[in-house]
């Protein structure tokens, strides 16, 4: 075998692994209800002793991670922030970028879309992506993020937006 054909199977060797370990993660990957799940498992770890309102977010990562954030509030209430923002920045910590659902949970009986803020970071991200909502009980609602933020701002004159964030 000549030195360039080795190099080359290894290369073709490399790219069937880099396949199966995305496979692998394809298949690891959790569900709706397993998402749901977690989703309602980060909002009873929530900090919200001004509302009492509690929100949990999961989002599954490319990898099949799933990342929790939950709603932090503060005394100066403008320093709060969302579950959904905090799921992300989690994800972001931990080197994902690449996203494929968010489930989000409260512990309201009706379902609870995310925040204008939250649904333009997540588009930075995705521009596209399942975002299920969960009630205390009851039916999951699913949307997808174009449906909730149809005209995201993504681009201005000049701006140095990553290719594929
Ligand atoms: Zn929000």
């Amino acid at each position: 075998m000549t030195q360039s054909r080795g190099r080359r199977a290894a290369r073709t060797k490399a790219k069937i692994g880099r396949r199966a370990a995305s496979r692998r993660a394809e298949r690891r990957a959790p569900g709706a209800a397993e998402l749901v799940r977690a989703a309602k498992q980060a909002m009873a770890r929530a900090y919200a002793p001004y509302s009492g309102f509690r929100v949990g977010a999961a989002l599954l990562g490319a990898s099949g991670r799933v990342h929790q954030g939950f709603n932090v509030e503060n005394i100066s209430y403008g320093l709060s922030m969302c579950a959904e923002r905090t799921a992300v920045y989690a994800a972001l910590i931990s080197g994902e970028r690449q996203f494929r659902a968010i489930a989000i949970a409260t512990d309201s009986p009706n379902p609870i879309s995310p925040c204008g803020a939250c649904r333009q970071v997540l588009s930075e991200f995705c521009r596209d992506l399942p975002v299920l909502l969960a009630p205390v009980r009851g039916r999951v609602r699913r949307y997808t993020l174009k449906q909730l933020l149809p005209a995201a701002f993504f681009d201005f004159p000049g701006s140095k937006r990553p290719r594929r964030a």
